[in-house]
């Protein structure tokens, strides 16, 4: 750290991404990538595009919003296309927490929402996710505060019913709920269907998982009209142009391409339930994942060891340091030789440990 680096700043611990291994060849289950690569269609759309990458790209994104509105059943003016669903994440911190309005999260949900809170020094209110690890919902019923839930959660996967989402929003009517869907496209039911109903309702989905888009950085936030609004106000303060050309190209092709997209949800589904059986079959407990990762335990080993064996042997996968969830790992479902692979590997950790 330099000595110009600002004392607010300088008190930050960054979010820290999953391994990106450039050594070695892993079997990659760390960071919840498809393991699909992205549509032809986009492929083609984003080289044609890259011809044009001497002009900027239109800051409306005019036509991928439309798309993208068009395809949700809702207006382009509901929406807001971004660099990332992170990206609307951080607009929505800036735009709806200060001082006098906490934000409101659990103690295990996806780890970037602690850090825009010490980003934007923000005070924060921790709501502990039950012991079975599904989210507390009375505790966040007229809360205090703008509520980030993830839904499904990360890294447990657990999804949340529509009506609870429902009861949750219309229980705050005067505090911004925002409702990350991620991972929504593996089996949770969405709540783009309640913003017309809603004005303090902003849902965040991304391209990054079912649309096969991580690299390409898309991501985008549904809300009524004035909440747009004031999210394009940050956009505009900030970064005009913040989805590129060739992402937008991609992004066309991601949605035109329906086809892909069921069928490749589909196959994560499909793979999820395999691996769950066979985790299952050798004695593992894990949550009810509907996103495209589990979250296993075993009755073996703990937590720390099976991922650094897991390691060793060319497989990686998530595990994180916070006490509760030691025990566990985060298992990205790639495909179905990939799944097999990682379940041979487990077999043979678990015959050394004996
Ligand atoms: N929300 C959750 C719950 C996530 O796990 C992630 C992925 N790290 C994101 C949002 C952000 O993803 P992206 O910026 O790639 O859209």
């Amino acid at each position: 750290m330099s000595k110009f680096l600002n004392e607010k700043i300088a008190k930050i611990t960054p979010y820290v991404p999953g391994e990106q291994p450039k050594q070695r060849k892993y079997i990659k289950l760390n960071t919840n990538e498809s393991p699909y690569p992205p549509t032809k269609m986009g492929v083609q759309m984003a080289s044609e595009e890259a011809n044009n990458c001497y002009l900027y790209s239109d800051p409306e994104c005019s036509e991928l919003t439309s798309l993208v509105a068009d395809s949700l059943g809702i207006k382009s003016s509901q929406v807001i296309l971004t660099n990332g669903s992170d990206e609307v994440l951080n607009f929505a911190f800036m735009a709806y927490c200060d001082k006098d309005t906490p934000a409101v999260f659990a103690d295990i949900t996806y780890g970037f929402y602690k850090v825009f809170a010490k980003l934007y020094d923000l005070p924060t209110k921790v709501i502990p996710l039950k012991d079975d690890f599904s989210i507390d919902i009375d505790k966040f019923i007229s809360t205090f505060g703008t509520i980030f839930i993830a839904n499904p959660n990360a890294p447990t996967g657990i999804a949340l019913d529509l009506n609870e989402i429902e009861r949750i929003v219309s229980s705050n009517p005067d505090r911004i709920v925002v409702i990350d869907e991620a991972y929504v496209d593996f089996g949770a039911k969405s709540a783009v269907s309640l913003i017309d109903k809603y004005d303090n309702l902003l849902v965040t989905q991304t391209f990054s998982k079912s649309r096969s888009l991580a690299g390409a950085r898309l991501g985008f936030g549904v809300a009524n009209e004035n909440l747009i609004k004031d999210l394009m106000t940050i956009k505009y303060s900030t970064n005009p142009y913040n989805v590129n050309r060739m992402t937008l190209g991609l992004g066309k092709g991601a949605i035109l391409d329906k086809e892909y997209f069921n069928e490749n949800c589909k196959k994560v589904i499909q793979d999820r339930e395999y691996t769950v059986e066979k985790l299952k079959e050798l004695g593992f407990s894990l949550t009810n994942s509907k996103a495209n990762f589990v979250f296993a335990k075993s009755d073996r080993i703990d937590g720390t060891s099976l991922y650094l064996k897991l390691k060793e042997k060319g497989v990686l996968v998530r595990h994180f340091n916070d006490p509760r969830i030691i025990d566990y790992n985060r298992i990205t479902i790639g495909n179905r030789e990939q799944m097999q692979a990682f379940i041979q590997v487990v077999k043979e950790i678990l015959e050394e440990t004996k």
